[in-house]
């Protein structure tokens, strides 16, 4: 007992190797303490996927730090002379600097990199991928031989189609947007809002609603990995194959403007992602672009299960815009 602790204090060492000693009047656990810290070094979205009760995520750190306040690992008498609130406001600065430095970098690479005609390269290439992965949906089990012939031929002319893409574009992780984000840094944050923004309220929604069925399912369903989320709107890429984005920070189209008119013409057009498969539109144009005998009823047949249960029929007063195939013809 060489700082004036008891002898029989209980210690425990973390997998980092330092050690934490319970304060004389704490109660929680070493498994306690072990459980919180590593919940420090998880990534928020995996941390937080299912906290979405209200008021959830100040009950969860509360609770943390409740239990990491009962725990000592020695760092205050290892700098005796400093001040918490000091310490405090240096790390703050640090961050805003860092902050500042990533900003100017980002407009340096904007300035330097950014090409109009590359990124609607990009988008064309997600868009005709998606296509290919439609018809690809339908072919699983086609209404009809006509039906059939027809996808078959579309998702061959969008296979061609996306191929002559790639090679024009070359890699398209390394096209940045217009403020210089790299597609990847835009998934990461793609993800976050998924959950903060629509999923939570939505579980909320389908909670309140007694939709117990539709709410098991959506809480059932894991995080995605950051690398299959698009990078330009807030759903999983796969979505895009069944006519499903989610576009969360869209505003309206301008009013009077021909964007809005066009939005009242083709409903979806406005709130579809533009990496997702045009073919919800094409149906709605009809004609030669309309796949033979396709109506809703194939469209729900061949969702997954989770996003059949989730978007078919439509989810009580979903809060966020969602575009779907609601007028097949
Ligand atoms: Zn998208």
């Amino acid at each position: 007992m060489t700082d004036g602790r008891c002898a029989d204090a209980v210690q425990v060492v973390a997998p980092n190797g330092v050690t934490w000693t319970r304060i004389p009047d704490g109660r929680s656990s070493p498994a306690d303490l072990l459980r919180e810290l590593a919940q420090l070094t998880m990534n928020h979205v995996e941390r937080e996927w299912d906290w979405w009760q209200e008021g959830r995520a100040q009950q969860e750190h509360d609770r943390q730090w409740a239990i990491l306040g009962e725990w000592d690992n020695g760092a205050s008498r290892r700098k005796p002379h400093q001040d918490p609130e000091a310490s405090a406001e240096a790390f703050l600065a640090e961050c805003d600097r860092r902050h500042e430095v990533e900003k100017q970098q980002r407009a340096a690479r904007a300035t330097e990199l950014y090409s109009k005609e590359r990124e609607s390269l990009r988008l064309e290439l997600m868009r005709t991928e998606a296509d290919a992965a439609f018809f690809a949906h339908v072919l699983a089990a086609p209404a009809s031989k006509e039906q059939q012939h027809a996808a078959e031929r579309r998702m061959a002319e969008r296979q061609t189609a996306a191929r002559e893409l790639r090679s024009k574009l070359g890699d398209p992780e390394d096209v940045i947007d217009h403020d210089g984000y790299y597609p990847a840094e835009r998934r990461t944050s793609s993800l976050s809002s998924h959950m903060t923004v629509w999923r939570h309220p939505m579980l909320r929604e389908l909670h309140k609603a007694k939709q117990r069925k539709r709410f098991k399912t959506l809480l059932a369903m894991r995080p995605p990995a950051p690398a299959s989320m698009c990078s330009e709107c807030q759903a999983p890429s796969q979505w895009h194959e069944y006519a499903l984005s989610l576009c969360l920070f869209r505003p309206a189209p301008p009013a009077g403007s021909p964007a809005e008119k066009l939005a009242r013409l083709l409903p979806g057009w406005w709130r579809r992602c533009s990496a997702c498969t045009a073919y919800q539109l094409e149906h709605q144009w009809g004609g030669t672009l309309a796949l033979p005998d396709f109506t809703g009823e194939q469209w729900r047949a061949m969702l997954p299960p989770m996003l059949r249960e989730i978007f078919a029929p439509d989810p009580p007063k979903a809060k966020k815009a969602v575009a779907r195939p609601n007028r097949w013809r």
